[in-house]
């Protein structure tokens, strides 16, 4: 394991004046945070993320890039925060903690272009700092480098999210090295049969060919300096298990007939002596034709410049040629490593302008602003996927903010991530362009649009939809204010019309001095309890004028008659039928046909007093001496029964949609006390075409009156619709439907 003192002199060996205070500090600080925790090799942890540190001083990076890597996975494993971070170590080196933290949390997608899509958002949530990515290459280098001591199934996964991501990532980035490495450490647990084979070959290869390369490389050399190129020097090297294997399988070659299986690298000062170096090169052995390139005068898109060329060599091997200057061979090596030691401004202004203006730079913005675009991901992508933790979906907005939000989330989880205002306001979503429903399960890499309303109050329901208790506290406190203003309006109208009977004018402020003697928090709060009937308007009255003579300002009780020659100034009419349709009984006698099914015809059949409607499960109950009766299932009358299966009768309805008749259900309604509150109520049954049969007071409070209707519909949704309409009425403050 490398020591701190190590690494800190690898630092200073490309960096002297490195900031050796802030290695150390992040040394120490991962290293107590850090503890006792183990990797799977048994190793104690900080050797991780020090190796980490070493991988990137080969790219001469700078030392927070540095102590970046020391900390790299201090916020996701340990107890450490980013506040933290931020305060020991500014809050530059805090975001690319936190940044690496995030990549973190991303996960393997199946579907391509989902993948594709999902890199995109990747790239535009951390393209603010290349040295997140440089982190997290070296991270899973290091990661590949010690996959043996992983079980067999995560080295195969781990090996595949490597070969397909971060390899061409790396490729794209211009590091050919790190490139190389991913490749051949995945191929071998991906493919281990092709690897031991070519692996094995390629060593017998060179023990049949001991001291090749030695020799070429001397004589390329000799006849290099001999033609004046004095401080050329050449390296050659067998290639890659993997590329070795990518080339057979490429080309359907066998081992044996590759031949190009020797690269060697020539590097000299200028780009003058390339061409020079070229030049001596096919004057003195044959060239394979087809295989010259210049990416010189054409560097590749990642920066990469070289020329290339293959030649039958002095031992008639075939040998492919680099022909470099030292610089092209740094971002060769390095890619964006190389130009992304001169961002803080070291190697002078130069070396600034030079890194935001080098090829790799724009490469790496040019694609951003591309996949931002939506041009074909794929593309880029090729094979492209994302790491990510199991329990967590990344998604984001429409402008590309990033939100994590457990697996499972819906879009209302996201609207409330986003802002609780928007989660409250939420009518509808948007995911990657579609409408759709509130209760879908979101994926990684969702774009979300939510779609709000002015108005809107979450449904209570949502809390059952929901996984975030963000997202669940909002909803139940923005449900409790919703009813507490609906009933707050109702006791405000009841105060009011209290206080003006008994010739006060209610006022807010008012009840502010007396609410202890009400027992009340606060003034919403006694409203809203005048509102639900816990607290009589009198009371509140009497509290604010205690000496306010009492002249009981109830609302008389009061009959049918009473109500309806109260309200019959509004001009209303009551469609109460002459003709019951509903009992049965009589409908036999006009020779209407039943219309129940599973009664036998000679039976006795009438509904419960409480009626039932179609669209009500019914049951039919024998009775002794009164024939059989309808009950709606939830009738609290059936309970009687339960011991006497032998009294239940299966009935359905059996309706005769060409002859069709109404038939009667009880409702209950509490309503408050005030001139035109029934006119109201009729109104509302009339227009929806329902007939009432009977009204009845049941109850009559100061505030509040209770009364039955029974009403006479089409069907059960015709009733439910009259529910839901008389809920909506101001001067309603409950509607039910009674069974019994
Ligand atoms: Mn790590």
């Amino acid at each position: 394991m490398m020591r701190q003192y190590e690494l800190v002199e690898r630092v200073q060996k490309y960096k002297p004046d490195a900031n050796e205070a802030l290695l150390n500090k992040a040394y120490v600080y991962a290293m107590q945070k850090h503890g006792k925790q183990t990797r799977a090799s048994g190793d104690p942890y900080i050797s991780h993320p020090l190796e980490v540190a070493a991988i990137l001083t080969e790219m001469h990076l700078d030392e927070s890039t540095i102590a970046v890597a020391l900390l790299h996975d201090t916020i996701e494993d340990t107890t450490a925060t980013r506040q933290e971070i931020d305060e020991l170590f500014g809050e530059d080196i805090g975001r690319l903690v936190e940044g690496l933290t995030k990549l973190k949390k991303l996960d393997l997608v199946t579907k391509k272009a989902k993948q594709a899509e999902n890199l995109r958002k990747l790239l535009l949530a951390i393209s603010d700092d290349v040295r997140v990515l440089l982190v997290k290459l070296a991270d899973r280098l290091h990661n590949m480098r010690t996959l043996e001591h992983m079980r067999d199934d995560k080295r195969a996964r781990i090996s595949e999210e490597t070969m397909e991501i971060y390899a061409p990532l790396a490729g794209r980035m211009g590091m050919q090295d790190m490139r190389d490495e991913l490749e051949d450490l995945s191929f071998r647990y991906i493919n281990p049969e092709a690897y031991e084979t070519v692996t094995q070959r390629l060593a017998e290869l060179s023990q049949r060919n001991e001291g090749l390369i030695k020799k070429i490389e001397d004589e390329l050399h000799e006849l290099l300096v001999a033609n004046g190129l004095l401080n050329a020097s050449v390296k050659g090297r067998q290639k890659r298990p993997y590329s070795v294997f990518r080339k057979m399988q490429s080309k359907s070659l066998s081992f044996e007939q590759l031949s190009d299986v020797y690269g060697f690298r020539i590097i000299v000062d200028d780009i003058p002596a390339c061409y020079r170096a070229l030049g001596i090169v096919h004057t003195r052995w044959r060239v394979v034709p087809g295989r010259f390139k210049d990416y010189i005068s054409t560097p590749k898109q990642n920066d990469y410049r070289s020329i290339h060329t293959t030649i039958v060599g002095p031992s008639r091997q075939r040998i492919e040629l680099q022909i470099r200057t030292k610089r092209m061979h740094e971002i060769a090596e390095y890619g964006i490593a190389a130009h992304a030691l001169y961002k803080d401004g070291e190697g002078g202004g130069d070396g600034e302008l030079l890194s935001r203006e080098s090829n790799a730079y724009s490469w790496l913005r040019h694609t951003i602003e591309a996949l931002a675009e939506g041009d074909n991901p794929e593309e880029f992508l090729e094979h492209t996927k994302l790491e990510l933790f199991q329990d967590q979906v990344f998604c984001f907005t429409p402008k590309g903010k990033l939100i994590a939000l457990p697996r499972g989330a819906t879009p209302i989880d996201f609207a409330y991530a986003v802002h609780t205002n928007i989660g409250d306001t939420t009518v509808g979503a948007k995911i990657n362009g579609s409408i759709m429903p509130l209760v879908t399960r979101l994926s990684n890499g969702d774009e979300v649009e939510i779609i709000r309303s002015g108005v809107q109050v979450p449904p209570a329901a949502w809390e059952e939809i929901v996984v975030t208790g963000k997202a669940r506290a909002a909803i139940r406190r923005a449900t409790r204010m919703a009813i507490r203003k609906q009933y707050a309006g109702l006791g405000h109208r009841i105060l009011e019309r209290t206080f003006e009977r008994a010739g006060k004018i209610f006022s807010r402020d008012g009840l502010r001095p007396v609410l202890h003697r009400l027992g009340q928090r606060d003034v919403e709060d006694a409203i809203a309890a005048v509102g639900r009937g816990e607290l009589s308007s009198i009371d509140v009255l009497r509290a604010v004028f205690p000496d306010y003579q009492d002249e009981r300002v109830t609302v008389k009780p009061s009959t049918d008659e009473g109500w309806f020659a109260m309200n019959s100034a509004n001009g209303m009419v009551f469609k109460i039928p002459g003709k019951a349709g509903q009992n049965l009984a009589d409908a036999g006698e006009d020779g209407d046909r039943l219309p129940i099914r599973g009664l036998s015809s000679n039976a006795e059949v009438h509904f419960s007093p409480a009626g039932a409607v179609p669209g009500d499960r019914i049951v039919g109950i024998m009775e002794r001496g009164k024939g059989i009766t309808i009950y709606p299932i939830q009738a609290s009358a059936l309970q009687k029964f339960d011991d006497e299966p032998e009294r239940w009768i299966d009935v359905r309805w059996d309706l005769d949609e060409a002859n069709k008749s109404r038939f009667m259900a009880r409702i209950q309604i509490n309503a408050i006390n005030e001139p035109g509150t029934l006119a109201t109520v009729a109104q509302t049954v009339a227009r929806l075409d329902i007939n009432i049969r009977t009204l009845s007071m049941v109850g009559v409070a100061t505030d509040f009156t209770e009364m039955e209707i029974d009403v006479e519909v089409w069907d059960l949704r015709q009733l439910n619709q009259l529910l839901v309409e008389l809920k909506g009425l101001d001067c309603i403050s409950t509607v039910a439907r009674v069974y019994d």
